[in-house]
């Protein structure tokens, strides 16, 4: 990306680490070998992916490397969770408790399960983007399979309150799934302690490759399989991305010494954004749970505005209105709409997000451009 791009999209996705890259790069061309294969290669490949595992089996928390299932990335691992829990399940009707907040990939699930018979909940949330644990309890009935929700949420950073609505699984016997491929960069993960049943997590949200990520699943939670093979225990057929399972667990090496100093510092930078871009522009007001909001993201609203008006007007600096997967489409955020906001105000929103690489300069470079920009748009709205 040239020099003068102002790259402010972290939560979308980030660049390959460097160091990252290094580790990676000997795994296109040389260390190649298939690790299904018998020959002293593939065997070399399979022990580098048996350490991989081990990595990222250690950045979960989770007691076996056993537990990790490589796949293709959050999305996948969200619908090999959802879909697995339920098809285990017994036969008939089943119920799935997520939430009104949920990224596509899992909302895309549950429309796949309802358009085939089964029961989806969707419960809300505050104005703040916090699910209420005992709303969770509430919707739980005989039939309940699986309890999905995500971590910190994608659009406005909010964190969700895992440990209680882990509590209530707990009590109902339901085994609960959590996405948690915004936080991976930023929170501790530990399945043990928040005592979580399946997890979900993405390489290129965290300095890591795209085309990767991984779904941690308890032992002795049955999951059905999406299509039939012998890799990965069985549950993700298909030849194992060697190359991307490395670049994953190197990019979770390093924020497994890094990330309590990174995101020290990326709150603070995000939090001085916040300040300039409020003060530059008054009317704006900020999105998200203030005490349980994601470091580096920052969702704010500037009344009067067309969030698409003003990316499209800033060629040089990336950012987003709603999310990447759904900005574009022309329909105001479900996340935005849930937390109250009126379509004006979602599409009035835009989503800054800060990360490794983001510098003070930038952050003031942003606020002259975007505030510059707001000011034409709203004086051309005002005279007009
Ligand atoms: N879940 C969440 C919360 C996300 O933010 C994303 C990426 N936007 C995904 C799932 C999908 O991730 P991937 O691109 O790895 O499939």
């Amino acid at each position: 990306m040239n020099a003068e791009v102002i790259y402010l999209d972290y939560q979308s996705t980030t660049p390959v680490d460097p160091r990252v890259l290094a580790i990676m790069r000997p795994y296109w061309t040389e260390c190649f070998a298939n690790p299904s294969s018998g020959h002293r290669f593939g065997q070399q490949a399979a022990a580098h992916l048996r350490d991989a595992r081990q990595v990222v089996r250690s950045f979960v928390g989770a007691r076996t490397g056993a537990e990790i299932i490589f796949t293709s990335g959050a999305t996948e691992a969200n619908h090999l969770a959802i879909h697995g829990v339920v098809k285990a399940g017994s036969p008939g009707r089943q119920h799935v408790i997520t939430t009104a907040v949920e990224h596509g990939s899992v909302l895309g699930v549950c429309d796949q399960l309802v358009a085939a018979g089964h029961a989806v909940t969707k419960v809300g949330v505050n104005r703040h983007g916090l699910v209420d644990p005992a709303e969770v309890a509430a919707a739980i009935t005989p039939r309940t399979t699986l309890i999905s929700i995500m971590h910190a949420n994608n659009e406005i950073g909010a964190i969700q309150p895992i440990g209680a609505v882990s509590a209530v699984a707990r009590k109902h016997g339901i085994p609960l799934h959590v996405d948690a491929a915004q936080s991976a960069g930023a929170l501790l993960l530990d399945v043990e302690a928040l005592e979580v049943d399946l997890l979900t997590v993405s390489g290129h949200k965290i300095y890591g490759p795209k085309g990767i990520g991984a779904l941690y699943v308890r032992r002795g939670v049955p999951v059905a399989p999406q299509f039939a093979g012998t890799q990965e225990h069985g549950l993700r057929a298909g030849t194992v991305n060697v190359t991307g399972a490395i670049g994953l667990a190197a990019a979770m090496g390093i924020l497994m010494t890094d990330r309590e100093h990174e995101t020290r510092r990326i709150a603070e930078l995000r939090d001085d954004f916040s300040a300039l871009l409020r003060n530059a522009l008054p009317s704006s007001f900020v999105n998200g749970a203030p005490e349980h909001c994601l470091p580096g993201n920052l969702s704010i609203t500037i009344p009067g505005v067309e969030a698409l008006d003003i990316i499209d007007a800033l060629p040089d600096v990336a950012i987003s209105n709603g999310s990447a997967c759904s900005g574009g489409h022309g329909q105001p955020s479900h996340v935005l709409t849930a937390i109250g906001l009126s379509s004006a105000q979602a599409r009035a929103t835009l989503r800054l997000s800060v990360g490794r690489y983001t510098r003070p300069a930038d952050i003031e470079r942003a606020v002259t451009k975007i505030g510059a920009v707001v000011a034409r748009f709203t004086t051309h709205v005002s005279s007009a």
